[in-house]
């Protein structure tokens, strides 16, 4: 079972904090959308034949598309791969476009989830971020797509954002709870070098939260997620029962999947490719047939590497048999021995032969990850 994630390069405007490859030409969409289609149709043996089972929509906006934009694109996907078998159809969306005559046009195609990037309720704060929507009109978007039949809705929120206290973040989080989604993510801002809140940052004009007020509203997030019934299943995803991200779940559990458009990255258990992060390259280059992606052949080590850093991150964890039969007995010992400190310190645990970050892991899983990495000398 495979997946494809299709990028949608365009914002309306940028937001101070983003370091996402988006561009506001959208005159450039019609082009796009026909070298969308044709990097869809060329790139098919990619996946092997294998069945597409989940689709994600991703950006930059896809919601900036317009139905008869995705009607080609779900044409282009039907006639190639075929929707059969595909399980989940994710768009994701910005609460400005979200409007009742938009939710209508999009609610006939075959999405089945949708995800809102609301970020925060905070308006003061949604307008330092330049982001183009109300708290109010965040609220109204999930009840219209609620109201137009959307039955697995989820939103992303961000934490640690200027002037953010326990207070402030709790009341978002209640403020989510009360919206009753079905999947929450949830990610700490990051000062992006280059990006203009980072200059903002060297300025003075913004302040970082500290180290502890990062912990204590990562702690606060997984208490009150999880005393309203949502299932911690990725460091920085929550769902209801069964409702997690199958697509991204892809990612996490080893699945292929094709990356469609700039900036996009694929993989197939052989080989990752990514896709030139330049919108007018890549139309060049998808229109004149010319190689738009760098390729990158994985070894024992690079996919040793990349299942320790996917699978540790979820509720599923990492299970040493599948290490031992997929990547050897040298690579299991090797994950046992760098395990051991963490393991000894209520870190890691292992249960039923599978490895687990505990709840304390969890705060430290970038250096318990990185530890447990192959190096080459
Ligand atoms: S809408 Fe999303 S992709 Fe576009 S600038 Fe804002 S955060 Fe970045």
């Amino acid at each position: 079972m495979a997946g494809i994630y299709l990028h949608i390069p365009f914002c309306k405007t940028r937001c101070i904090y983003c370091d996402f490859y988006s561009t506001t030409k959208i005159k450039e969409k019609d082009h796009y959308i026909s070298a969308l289609c044709k990097e869809l149709r060329t790139r098919k043996l990619y996946l092997e034949n294998e069945p597409v089972e989940t689709i994600y929509f991703g950006g930059g906006t896809p919601s900036q598309l317009s139905l008869k934009d995705f009607e080609k694109v779900f044409r282009t996907i039907e006639e190639t791969y075929g929707l059969d078998q595909c399980k989940e159809i994710t768009l994701e969306a910005n609460p400005d476009d979200l409007h009742p005559e938009y939710i209508k046009e999009i609610s006939s195609l075959p999405f089945n989830r949708i995800s809102i990037g609301i970020q925060t309720f905070n308006d003061q704060v949604l307008c330092l971020l330049k982001r183009r929507h109300t708290s109010a009109q965040a609220i109204q978007a999930i009840n219209d797509c609620r109201s137009a039949g959307f039955q697995n809705i989820s939103i992303d929120l961000m934490y640690g954002l200027p002037e953010e206290n326990r207070k402030s973040w709790e009341a978002d989080l209640k403020q989510a709870i009360d919206l009753n989604v079905e999947h929450i993510s949830a990610y700490h801002l990051i000062y992006e070098e280059g990006t203009p809140l980072y200059e903002m940052l060297c300025k003075q004009i913004v302040k970082e939260v500290d180290e502890e007020s990062s912990v204590d509203f990562f702690d606060l997030m997984i208490e009150k997620l999880t005393k309203a019934g949502f299932q911690h299943y990725e460091i920085s995803n929550f769902c209801l029962p069964g409702k997690y991200s199958q697509h991204n779940s892809s990612y996490w559990t080893g699945k292929k999947y094709l990356g469609c458009g700039p900036s996009a990255h694929s993989y197939n258990g052989d080989t990752r490719q990514w896709n030139v992060s330049s919108l007018d390259q890549y139309i060049t280059k998808v229109e004149a047939g010319i190689p738009f992606f760098d390729t990158e052949n994985l070894n024992i080590t690079t996919r040793y590497n990349d299942y320790v850093i996917t699978s540790l991150r979820t509720m599923w964890g990492l299970s040493l048999t599948h290490l031992k039969d997929t990547f050897g007995s040298e690579l299991h010992q090797y994950c046992l021995k760098n395990a051991e400190i963490y393991l000894k310190t209520g870190k890691l645990e292992i249960q039923n032969n599978i490895l687990f970050l505990s709840k304390e892991g969890i705060f430290i899983s970038d250096g318990i990850m990185s530890s447990l990495l192959w190096v080459e000398n």
